[in-house]
């Protein structure tokens, strides 16, 4: 997708700071973070949202949540916890329109729906 924020970051056309990348999967600092980590991890693939993934994306899917996995215990709080979440649509809040997964933890936080 041309116009995608997050398909340039996987291209290395817009710059980010990544933490994790296969060929499948990257994940790297979000630019404006609400907690000490906090990374957000994506499909290379472009994939809207929740809404968009097909059946053909359950692998993906399952190799990205290993993926958390890894980045969780890479930055420290998988002993602590921490928090994974996806935002979609509008009443989501969902601002950049490819799926990512927030991964938020090194502070105690407060559940704010
Ligand atoms: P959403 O609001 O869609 O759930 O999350 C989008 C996230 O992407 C936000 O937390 C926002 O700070 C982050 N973000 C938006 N543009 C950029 C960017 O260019 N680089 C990085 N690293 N994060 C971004």
């Amino acid at each position: 997708m041309d116009d995608c924020i997050f398909c340039k970051i996987i291209k290395g056309e817009i710059p980010s700071t990544k933490v994790y990348e296969d060929d499948r999967v990257v994940s790297f600092h979000d630019i404006s973070p609400l907690a000490p980590v906090h990374v957000l991890t994506i499909p290379k693939k472009h994939i809207a949202s929740v809404l968009e993934i097909g059946e053909e994306d359950k692998e993906l899917i399952g190799h990205l949540h290993l993926v958390l996995q890894k980045v969780a215990k890479q930055m420290g709080v998988d002993e602590s916890g921490f928090r994974v979440v996806t935002n979609v649509g509008v009443h989501g809040q969902q601002t950049v329109q490819h799926l990512h997964y927030h991964l938020l933890g090194g502070r105690q936080l407060q559940w704010e729906a």
